[in-house]
């Protein structure tokens, strides 16, 4: 069997749903699992629901809802011939309407997760109902009846045993007939039935744990590009296709920013031994980038750039040295925060941490540390990041920017600068 992951540009339109039918429809008959996102930008519009709910503004968070529900509404009437599945979107919309009526009395998580989590109920309704239509036959699965998860709202953690048993007892006999079975990326459920989330982009990972679990021959992931480049073909005009990666490489890259994808999906394809495709749903046809286990000779130079990050640089008031169980503690902090600086360098009196700029959670870093050091902060710097560089490129990318601070091992050189 096989897993596929469609993301939310990929189901972001009309026409694009129906792209996706028409590379479902060659895979008629196979057994095969599809992951699939929220429409194009949902996620974030849900986001905005959630925060108008829990300020108060009640009517403000029922607007940008109807939004929401009226164009989901339009896309699935524009695609269906018949009003089949109406009834089980209108279900999902009035659950959530239901809800923005009452007043928040819990943690703004818990609500964040029982909203968001529409967004690939929804579009999973919609696809499930049109390839019915299309005369694809496929089961529509509530994944939160399979992933189990702690109560660890907007990044809940799987319960992968729980899973490994539904996986069996649920998909397991309807692939082994050769079915198809749609399912939703990025959310699960406690024990207690509240809908969680697996953190942000977490559709991946769904996917990738579904591979594991079943012992997928191969995940494809359908991207709105054409594989994995070696920059942001945004950015860099000329950036170039990487035909071939390996796992190794592309964790190192999810780990300094690249947006090629979610940083925990590689554990689970690793552990499996389960090889990964990225391909354009726009143009099947093309190769798109393998990645596997493999020892690779030789990659070009890849670029990742990160904005808007911060340095807190952390400088010792009495001349005390900076180590030990000062350093302790530190890490400490910065996991009770659930902040993962993107570089650290500490020296004789003063650690240098360059970060995502938390807001809130950043603020409460600085004040614990603030009792013991003096804390300055430094804003809207850029990080940049480059695997397997030459001297050449980093001139180039860096020379009329000032430096800030440089790392550099034989593998990687990151430079953050203004
Ligand atoms: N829809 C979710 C998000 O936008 C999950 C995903 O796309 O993977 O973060
Ligand atoms: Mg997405």
């Amino acid at each position: 069997m096989q897993v596929f992951k469609f993301g939310g540009a990929s189901v972001s339109s009309i026409d694009r749903i129906n792209q996706v039918a028409s590379i479902l429809m060659s895979y008629k008959g196979q057994p095969l699992v599809v992951v699939i996102s929220a429409m194009g930008k949902t996620t974030n519009e849900l986001e905005a629901v959630v925060e108008a709910f829990y300020r108060g503004n009640k009517d403000s968070a029922l607007t940008l809802f109807n939004a929401i529900k009226q164009r989901h509404l339009s896309t699935f009437h524009a695609l269906m011939p018949s009003a089949d599945g109406e009834a089980a979107l209108l279900d999902l919309f009035t659950e959530v309407e239901w809800l923005l009526h009452d007043k928040p009395v819990r943690e703004y998580d818990y609500y964040y997760d029982q909203i968001v989590c529409i967004g690939e109920l929804l579009s999973t309704t919609i696809v499930h109902h049109f390839l019915v239509a299309q005369g694809i036959a496929n089961t529509w699965m509530d994944v939160r009846d399979v992933l189990r998860t702690d109560a660890n709202f907007r990044d809940a953690n799987v319960d992968l045993a729980f899973a490994g048993v539904q996986a069996q007892g649920r998909l397991q006999p309807l692939l082994a007939q050769g079915k198809m079975v749609i399912l939703q990326g990025f959310i699960g459920a406690t024990s207690e039935n509240e809908s969680t989330t697996l953190g942000r982009e977490g559709s991946d990972y769904t996917a990738a744990i579904f591979s594991n679990l079943l012992k997928a021959q191969s995940l494809t992931i359908w991207k709105d590009v054409e594989g994995v480049m070696n920059a942001d073909p945004k950015l860099f005009p000329d950036a170039q296709l990487i035909k071939e990666l390996n796992y190794t490489e592309v964790i190192e890259m999810a780990f300094y920013g690249a947006q090629v994808i979610h940083p925990k999906t590689i554990k689970p394809l690793q552990n499996g031994q389960i090889p990964m495709y990225v391909k354009c749903f726009l143009d099947p046809s093309l190769p798109g980038t393998l990645i596997h286990s493999t020892h690779l000779k030789s990659l070009p130079p890849i670029i990742i750039l990160k904005n808007d990050l911060m340095l807190m640089k952390l400088g010792s008031r009495d001349f005390s040295f900076v180590g030990g169980s000062f350093m302790v503690k530190l890490y400490s902090i910065l996991e009770s925060l659930h902040i993962q600086p993107n570089l650290i360098q500490n020296g004789a009196i003063t650690v240098h941490l360059c970060m995502d700029d938390k807001g809130d959670r950043t603020q409460r870093l600085a004040s614990a540390v603030a009792e013991v050091f003096d804390v300055e902060l430094e804003k809207g710097l850029t990080l940049l990041t480059i695997r397997h560089p030459t001297q050449e490129l980093l001139q180039t990318l860096t020379k009329d920017r000032t430096r800030v601070l440089t790392q550099e091992t034989p593998e990687t050189v990151q430079v953050l600068m203004k």
